[in-house]
């Protein structure tokens, strides 16, 4: 399938806020899409499972999503990886999400995002 990506700004300095904990983030991705055509407005943020580490109250940032936005996938961290690849974990999770979800994963060195079958659309190296 063919997809067009397109990424606001907000997005990447969101994610190189993020990217500075050492540990399994993530959230949902909030844009529009149209057809293929996917624009990525905004992150969530939601701490890891796995981990053991103390967020302050202002660490839970919570997005008011201005109108037209809707869910159109989801990113996490992978802090220990040098190029972002999916886990089995991650490609067994995307399946149970809506199938034309996209899902970013993000490396100290690069984030790329993937379709619902780990299938690379679009990469960004920092
Ligand atoms: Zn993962």
């Amino acid at each position: 399938m063919n997809f067009k990506i397109n990424i606001e700004k907000d997005i990447i300095d969101l994610i190189k806020i993020y990217n500075n904990y050492q540990f399994e983030v993530g959230g949902m991705i909030f844009g529009t899409k149209i057809f293929n055509k996917y624009v990525l407005k905004t992150l969530s943020l939601k701490k890891g499972e796995s981990v053991s580490i103390n967020f302050s109250m202002k660490d839970r940032i919570i997005y008011q999503l201005p109108e037209k936005q809707k869910i159109i996938g989801t990113w996490h961290l992978h802090p220990m990886q040098y190029k972002a690849r999916p886990s089995i974990t991650d490609l067994n999770q995307w399946k149970k999400w809506k199938k034309k979800y996209i899902h970013i994963i993000c490396t100290k060195n690069d984030f790329k995002i993937f379709d619902s079958k780990g299938e690379c659309l679009y990469e960004h190296n920092f």
